[in-house]
């Protein structure tokens, strides 16, 4: 199969209130200037130094997302561009993404990546935590941050019931933290990967990540 054809195959599934951020670690420059040839237009890394390397050589048009765990040292050197980062995993990295901001006058859109799997190596907040943080309107702290939603994955099973309460119960608490939160760009629930993405639609989310579906 190609590029093209898997694009749109993703594509034609989906409906237009779901947004489609490409995956393209590992993918050669190449195969991301055909991905965009093709119309794809926002990519997602997760990698800060991979990311500098393709954002050097391609079109300034493209809208570039950090979706990997993200050490604060490395904030600085991606705020000037990214378009979102969902990767936000505790209030101390969204204290470094704000101070950087700070300095460039920017407001920078992050998604609260949430701990919904059932597996240490993921990250991010829990619910109580990111509650906390909403309740307390601690997030007004950080004036240069639009929180406009919550990125979670799932753990990687091939339990089907697993994955899909673990994909409603960040809907659940993003419909919480709606209600807490006084920001009406906070909208996105960033759910599913190539081999879950319907399910993920399917539980309330509306921007998948998709990968390797895209270059098989
Ligand atoms: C790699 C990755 C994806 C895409 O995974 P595929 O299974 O290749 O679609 C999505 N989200 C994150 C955070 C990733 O690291």
């Amino acid at each position: 199969m190609s590029i093209k054809s898997n694009l749109n195959t993703i594509i034609n599934s989906i409906s237009k209130e779901v947004q489609l951020v490409a995956v393209t670690k590992t993918r050669s420059l190449e195969e991301l200037q055909e991905l965009y040839n093709c119309g794809q237009k926002v990519f997602g890394e997760n990698r800060v130094q991979e990311l500098l390397a393709k954002f050097e050589h391609l079109p300034s048009d493209i809208q570039w997302h950090l979706i990997g765990h993200l050490q604060t040292n490395k904030v600085k050197y991606i705020v000037p561009f990214v378009a979102l980062i969902h990767s936000v995993d505790s209030e101390k990295l969204l204290a470094e993404i704000n101070k950087q901001a700070q300095k460039i006058n920017k407001k920078i859109a992050v998604l609260l990546q949430v701990f919904i799997a059932k597996e240490e190596t993921k990250f991010g907040w829990d619910e109580q935590e990111l509650m906390e943080f909403l309740v307390n309107k601690k997030y007004k702290n950080y004036p240069n941050i639009d929180i406009v939603g919550l990125m979670g994955m799932a753990t990687n099973t091939d339990n089907v019931e697993q994955v899909k309460n673990e994909f409603l119960y960040l809907k659940s608490i993003f419909y919480k933290a709606e209600k807490e939160i006084e920001n009406s760009n906070f909208k996105i629930i960033s759910m599913g990967m190539s081999n879950d993405y319907k399910l993920a639609i399917e539980c309330g989310s509306n921007m998948i990540r998709v990968g390797s579906a895209l270059f098989s």
